[in-house]
C-alpha cells in the first residue's frame, strides 16, 4: 500500500495544497521536508538529509539509494552494479 506521502505526492487535488506550504514527511528520519525522492530499494520516500546518492542511468532513468540502503552490503554492491 502506498504511504501518505506517495498520496500526497500524486493526487492533483493535493498539489495545491503542496504548493500553499504543507510540508512531506520523510519516511526515514521523520523531519517534514518540502522535497523527497523515493528511494529504489526500500521504496521509501526520503529526504535529501537521507538520501545518501543518486545517479542517472540514461536520459529518463534516476537512481537514488538512501543512507540505510547504503549501509546495507548486498544493495550496495547492486547499486555499484548498476
Ligand atoms: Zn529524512
Ligand atoms: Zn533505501
Amino acid at each position: 500500500m502506498p504511504s501518505e506521502s506517495y498520496y500526497k505526492y500524486f493526487q492533483p487535488n493535493r498539489i495545491q495544497y503542496l504548493l500553499l506550504g504543507d510540508t512531506l514527511i520523510c519516511e526515514r528520519c521523520s523531519e517534514q521536508n518540502y522535497y523527497s525522492e523515493k528511494c529504489d530499494f526500500c521504496a521509501r520516500m526520503v529526504c535529501l538529509a537521507c538520501e545518501k546518492a543518486a545517479k542517472r542511468v540514461n536520459k529518463t532513468r534516476r537512481w537514488v539509494i538512501c543512507k540505510d540502503c547504503w549501509g546495507d552490503l548486498k544493495i550496495r554492491s547492486k547499486w555499484k552494479s548498476i
